[in-house]
């Protein structure tokens, strides 16, 4: 009998290590970690589909995940800035890194990963983390790293290649300006419509209308975390049809073509 227990204990603890639990906030980060981290690493994510990580506030039992993670992997939305210090507080035992580290921001606009370029540092940071916390699998993941950094780069040919169809600086208008590195990186201009987080006034709704008309705008984007009450009706003034997609869909390579191709008019 207390050698039964012993071999359970130690293949339990065998387990433990070979496994890193790793908590991200939002989809396309656990994307991306899983694509490194691949059958070594189990990765919860803290805002679940169709909510905001602008407003996001974890459920009790995504305290228990926390209490069992080695690793959190922050990215800099806004909703961290009041949980992270909760979540050391919870597990201090948990490393708490950054994936947005090395990467240059826009002023108030956290949302890096829209861009494929950006997403190249974002796994470099991931590989360098995912050694320090677990080295006996450093081959493991660099291979990993390789393939997706293939990915990124496949990614962002075909993007280039969907865009190609449009002049440069073409403008598109979206509901939440989440879509800013995107359009940087592409030479787009994204006209958004909420403003500072909030809708715009009956004034700026007019100019909008006026701009989205004078700027050819093939569509008016809009996401399930936000109502599209204001999108769908300046989209029906302008006459043109709503888009639906989110920056937070752990699809990230498909999305960002499906934008690109709703962006070119396809
Ligand atoms: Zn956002």
């Amino acid at each position: 009998m207390k050698k039964i227990f012993m071999i359970i204990t130690l293949s339990l603890g065998t387990l433990a290590f070979s496994t890193v639990n790793a908590v991200v906030s939002i989809l396309p980060q656990k994307t991306f970690l899983e694509k490194i981290g691949g059958d070594k690493v189990d990765v919860s994510v803290m805002v679940k589909v169709g909510n905001s990580p602008h407003t996001y506030e974890p459920k009790p039992s995504q305290m228990k995940d926390i209490s069992r993670a080695n690793i959190y992997f922050s990215i800099g939305v806004e909703f961290e800035k009041v949980w992270l210090p909760k979540f050391k507080n919870q597990n201090k035992k948990m490393k708490i890194v950054d994936m947005s580290q090395n990467i240059s921001k826009h002023k108030k606009d956290p949302h890096i990963w829209t861009a494929p370029q950006k997403v190249k540092i974002i796994a470099k940071n991931i590989l360098d983390k995912l050694i320090n916390i677990d080295a006996k699998n450093q081959t493991y993941y660099e291979a990993n790293y390789q393939n997706f950094i293939a990915t990124i780069e496949q990614t962002d040919k075909k993007i280039q290649n969907i865009l190609n169809s449009i002049p440069a600086n073409s403008k598109f208008m979206v509901f939440h300006p989440a879509w800013g590195y995107f359009a940087k990186q592409y030479n787009l201009i994204q006209l958004p419509i909420e403003i500072d987080g909030k809708n715009p006034k009956p004034k700026e709704l007019i100019w909008l209308i006026n701009e989205a008309k004078k700027q050819n705008v093939k569509s008016v984007f809009t996401a399930p975390e936000f109502s599209d009450k204001i999108a769908k009706q300046i989209a029906k003034e302008v006459g043109v049809p709503v888009v639906k997609i989110s920056p937070l869909n752990p699809k990230w390579s498909e999305n960002l073509q499906n934008l690109a191709k709703a962006i070119a008019g396809d």
